[in-house]
């Protein structure tokens, strides 16, 4: 499931690609072709993300809301402009497109994870072949435009020159200003939308007053914005905190501990594009980790592996119906 960096990413890629330029959109698939015979022909003005959702603006306050949901993803084609201070931390350079003219060997993971096209739910055999076009350099003058549809696209968005598809989304809708706002209301604080601080109080005070364990508070998106599965996994671990800890009986430290430690993976993974949640690697096991996610994950997608601090075999359970990942040891 695509986490907050993936949606974060997504909607600075419209920002960089689609706000301010007009848009025509539609639904190759049919199931969203009312919304988009309204959106077509309107231009775009702003982007927002907010946990797993984006907020996409057109003319006359119109609003597009998708929610990726488990299976959702953006397949982005055409020119993509690249933010230099994001890409710096790849090793990318101003702007490229998906012929990769401009890509200074950036650490791509085998899995897609951190594809410069395919943002959502990792595709793997799709993913592959545009990874493959990007690390060559493939020319492909003679490509069609628009590029032909493959799948069922939900929604089509296509300036002059970048097609956005969307496929498997959770929500595709259209919203007015009230109700984005009444959306956006009910989620959890996010480190790269609230105020850091004013997170970190409502964070806390409400995680302090719940039963609920802290391994589901965490991906309760009414309580923090942006995390799943993986972050789940990986923060509790760093903080050494039992995921079955009701949140009330977490001393408060901690949880204010791993709203911060949130806010700092966070940036990481909108950075690199990778949901990184090791420290202080060195150059080689970096580039490890980066290029796979079995390298660069404590316990999450470990079962049965041998911690890495104590060695004791990690634990996976059902909890909510999502796999949950912990050392019993580290994390008594
Ligand atoms: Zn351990």
């Amino acid at each position: 499931m695509p986490e907050g960096h993936s949606v974060h990413r997504i909607a600075r890629q419209f920002d960089r690609n689609f706000v301010g330029r007009a848009v025509t959109a539609s639904s190759p698939q049919g199931r969203f072709a009312e919304g988009a015979a309204i959106l077509s022909g309107r231009t775009a003005t702003e982007v927002r993300a907010v946990g797993k959702q984006m907020f996409l603006e057109f003319d006359d306050d119109l609003w597009l809301r998708v929610h990726l949901g488990m299976y959702g993803a953006w397949d982005f084609a055409g020119e993509i402009l690249v933010d230099p201070t994001i890409a710096s931390a790849n090793g990318r350079m101003g702007q490229t497109n998906q012929r990769g003219t401009d890509l200074a060997d950036p650490i791509l993971d085998a899995a897609g994870e951190n594809s410069l096209t395919s943002i959502g739910a990792p595709r793997r055999a799709r993913v592959h072949v545009r990874m493959s076009e990007q690390t060559t350099g493939l020319a492909d003058e003679g490509d069609e435009w628009p590029p032909p549809i493959v799948g069922q696209v939900r929604l089509r968005l296509l300036t002059e020159a970048t097609c956005a598809d969307l496929r498997g989304p959770t929500a595709c809708e259209l919203q007015t200003p009230d109700e984005v706002a009444a959306t956006i209301a009910k989620l959890g604080p996010d480190p790269l939308v609230d105020d850091v601080a004013e997170g970190e109080e409502r964070f806390t005070s409400v995680v302090r007053r719940k039963p609920t364990s802290i391994g589901l508070l965490l991906m309760d998106q009414n309580v923090v914005s942006g995390i799943g599965n993986v972050y789940r996994a990986e923060l509790l671990f760093r903080a050494r905190q039992n995921p079955h800890t009701p949140g009330r009986d977490v001393p408060e430290e901690v949880v204010r501990g791993l709203w911060r430690d949130w806010v700092r993976l966070l940036a990481i993974g909108v950075e690199t594009g990778q949901m990184m949640t090791m420290d202080d690697l060195d150059p080689d096991a970096y580039r490890r980790a980066m290029a796979s996610r079995d390298d660069r994950h404590w316990v999450y997608h470990r079962a049965g592996l041998p911690c890495r601090i104590c060695g004791t075999s990690i634990v996976v359970e059902e909890a909510a119906g999502r796999k949950l990942y912990w050392c019993p040891s580290c994390q008594a």
